[in-house]
């Protein structure tokens, strides 16, 4: 979810977190203590915070990187527009996915995609360290994120995922708009990011992270704003709807992918926090996804698949339906 604000030069794995943890770099990989301190779950942590708000991307899916034609999972409309991009990738088998239903049709409906943190973050530290106001303390403004051992990073993740979503949305007729969408140097910061959902009038927004956590954890968990109301932040009214949010979407995401509930934090697959700049500033309904922990190889196996992350993307998109179509 967060992580070092300069990327390391590659090297092994081992080396790389044993120098971190020689310098106690607020890295991801910096073990339980600073991950948990730092990254996670301290609400006065004043660091890591993912995601907030902002704008772009653009509703279309004019993406390269969008999911490669013949991806596309069934039961699910239309995806003629679906972008094409990264070759050479397995058709999705459809099969263990919610049926999305032909109730389907978000026309009308917009929703902020959030890919956590940006490939950029790594190339500047001083942008993205800077101090934000996150309603009852202040955070930095982005972090890089964290890395699997091979050095696939969240933020090359994130977009990815993301990007498959925003394919299969906007083939249902839903207007996506992403806080980044790799096209921009760094950010943006987690009070912009927060911002996006007001300022793209959404009716739902969601920020998808993938954790770096002790690598003995796996699994996934979705993180909903518990209210917090302090300095500029009142989230009161999407507490409610956003918990509505979560529940769908951990039943979804679950259903989707297989990925077995988080074994080292959150319950159930489902975690409350009030540290979060991208929950505390939020004006519409809005959670976190957690897809798995980098560090450990067998969820880093799996998010290092495209077939996997176009499941990840298929069980993002049809919680992000349901919640829609069902009020
Ligand atoms: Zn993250």
């Amino acid at each position: 979810m967060t992580g070092p604000t300069s990327r390391p030069p590659r090297r092994s794995a081992l080396l790389r977190a044993t120098t971190v943890v020689a310098a106690v770099v607020p890295l991801c990989t910096a073990g339980w203590f600073g991950w948990r301190a730092l990254d996670h779950s301290d609400p006065a942590a004043a660091t890591a915070a993912p995601p907030g708000t902002v704008q772009s991307g653009g509703p279309a899916s004019a993406s390269p990187e969008a999911p490669p034609a013949g991806s596309t999972p069934t039961g699910s409309p239309s995806t003629a527009g679906t972008p094409s991009g990264t070759p050479t990738e397995p058709a999705v088998a459809p099969g263990d996915t919610p049926a999305p239903t032909a109730a389907a049709d978000l026309t009308g409906r917009t929703i902020v995609l959030d890919p956590g943190h940006n490939p950029g973050n790594f190339s500047h530290p001083t942008e993205i360290n800077r101090q934000v106001d996150v309603g009852n303390g202040h955070k930095e403004c982005d972090t890089t994120g964290t890395e699997t051992d091979a050095g696939y990073t969240e933020a090359d993740y994130t977009l990815d995922v993301t990007r498959r979503a925003r394919a299969l949305l906007t083939a249902r007729g839903a207007k996506v708009v992403f806080t980044q969408d790799g096209d921009r140097p760094w950010g943006p910061c987690v009070d912009e990011r927060a911002r996006a959902g007001a300022e793209a009038r959404a009716d739902v927004a969601l920020s998808v992270h993938a954790d770096g956590a002790p690598a003995s954890g796996s699994g996934f968990h979705v993180i909903m704003p518990a209210k917090v109301v302090a300095g500029k932040a009142d989230n009161s009214a999407i507490v409610e709807p956003s918990h509505r949010l979560g529940l769908v979407l951990r039943d979804s995401f679950h259903a989707a992918t297989g990925e077995p509930y988080a074994d080292y934090i959150a319950k159930e697959g489902l975690d409350t926090r009030s540290d979060l700049g991208g929950l505390n500033l939020s004006a519409v309904p809005k959670v976190f996804i957690e897809c798995g922990n980098m560090r450990n190889s067998a969820d880093a196996r799996r998010m290092t698949d495209p077939q996997w992350r176009q499941h990840a993307a298929q069980g993002i998109a049809d919680a992000l339906t349901a919640f829609l179509t069902a009020h």
